[in-house]
């Protein structure tokens, strides 16, 4: 007898006009493409529905306004924010941090500490040295485990009564490995210190709930959650965002101005200068509706698989090296000995798939790693069996070009 079991696989490919063609794109964990339905929002707030946001008498802006402000609570909703008010608009995953360094931040004093781990992206590290090199603040590094994860009980065992924020990647953009946000959490608070987590790689692929995860600050990007570029948020729990003073001036974040005093509009208004990329906020809730539509759990465990399936193709190859733990989430990186990783990506463009290779916005972690680089693959809702298949006959071949043994 055949016992049949679904497949926890999606196929969704069909909804991304960017994934039409023969190529397998394994880049997601860079920008992921773009579903149909966000490429209409956007088309559609440019078009017939386009006006200016919080500042139009005139019904056309009343209703964008409207919508933009729905976006904000659709934000809320997906991420488990307490209120809308707690979702601040930015640029994306690097500006909240430096939203976070330079407003948050400016309370900090020379002795503080920061807590960042051995695996942060670039955007992670420089905010805090900038504030290093201002307020003259201590930057503490957390060394990670042998399969790559952030070493959690040296973290914690890391924070010290100057420690005034512990600041982590949910999701390694390089490794995929998966850091216990709430236990982190916990260990901060009880030593005094706040916890600000940059969840760009974990929004697309986990489920969230700021009030679960129990953490002060989270940033992500829309572009890599299947929205716009040039737009993400920053979440912070409502009393430290009220208090937190304005990090740019201009439009929209004032409540009065006189050329002798200006006071500030509440949160978070007041972290919004300027005419905001509205059709960007727009676009990141079509996102996030798609996402939903789809099941932030089944894009979880499709992209485990096909993790799963990788991880054990590449076992297979001898001359492989597979960094990042066993369950990593959506992301896995390699290096193959004889050959640089930016060979191997260029040789798998000849056959159609699209890795990453280089550092990955991670130099120290790839000194860690003792690497220059490595190759980096990584998937999205929309990928399928045949694209992994793709991968492994692309490496089969770089290693046939190079006359390695397999
Ligand atoms: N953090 C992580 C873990 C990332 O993967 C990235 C993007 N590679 C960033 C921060 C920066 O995101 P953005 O460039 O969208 O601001």
């Amino acid at each position: 007898m055949t016992i049949l079991t679904a497949s926890p696989l999606l196929d969704r490919k069909g909804d991304f006009p960017g994934m039409a063609g023969d190529w397998a794109y394994l880049d997601t964990a860079a920008t992921s493409q773009k579903p149909q339905a966000v490429i209409d929002a956007i088309a559609r707030c440019y078009g017939p529905e386009y006006a200016t946001v919080h500042r139009g008498v005139y019904e056309r802006s009343a209703t964008m306004t409207l919508r933009y402000e729905e976006a904000r609570a659709t934000v809320a909703r997906f991420i488990g924010a307490a209120t809308p008010d707690e979702v601040v608009f930015v640029r994306g995953a690097t500006e909240g941090i430096n939203l976070v360094a330079q407003s948050w931040g400016q309370r900090l004093q020379a002795g503080d500490r920061v807590l960042i781990s051995a695996l942060e992206h670039h955007s992670n590290i420089v905010p805090w040295q900038m504030l290093r090199d201002r307020a003259g603040i201590i930057i503490d590094v957390a060394p990670l485990t042998d399969d790559g994860r952030i070493d959690e009980d040296a973290l914690i065992a890391m924070i010290r009564p100057e420690t005034r924020l512990v600041a982590i990647a949910h999701v390694s953009n390089v490794l995929g490995g998966v850091a216990d946000v709430a236990r982190i959490a916990d260990a901060a608070h009880a030593m005094g210190a706040l916890l600000m987590v940059d969840g760009c790689q974990a929004a697309p692929r986990l489920a969230l709930d700021m009030a679960a995860l129990g953490c002060d600050f989270y940033v992500l990007s829309g572009h890599k959650l299947y929205g716009p570029t040039g737009i993400g948020v920053l979440w912070a729990r409502a009393e430290i965002l009220e208090s937190m003073p304005p990090w740019q001036g201009g439009g929209a974040m004032i409540d009065t101005v006189t050329f002798e005093h200006t006071s500030y509009a509440p949160s978070p208004a007041r972290f919004e200068a300027g005419t905001p990329h509205i059709e960007g906020v727009i676009g990141l809730a079509a996102a996030i509706d798609y996402v939903e539509s789809v099941g932030i759990d089944r894009i979880h465990a499709h992209e485990a698989e096909l993790v799963r399936r990788t991880r054990a193709a590449l076992a297979g190859i001898n001359s492989i090296t597979l960094y990042g733990p066993q369950a990593s989430a959506g992301i896995l990186s390699f290096t193959m000995a004889g050959v640089h990783p930016h060979d191997i990506g260029t040789i798998l463009d000849e056959a159609g798939v699209a890795i990453r290779a280089g550092h990955h916005c991670a130099q120290p972690l790839m000194k860690l790693l003792n690497v220059p680089a490595t190759a980096r693959a990584s998937f999205g809702l929309y990928n399928s069996a045949d694209d992994v298949d793709r991968l492994v006959a692309g490496l089969a071949r770089v290693t046939r070009i190079f006359g390695i043994k397999p």
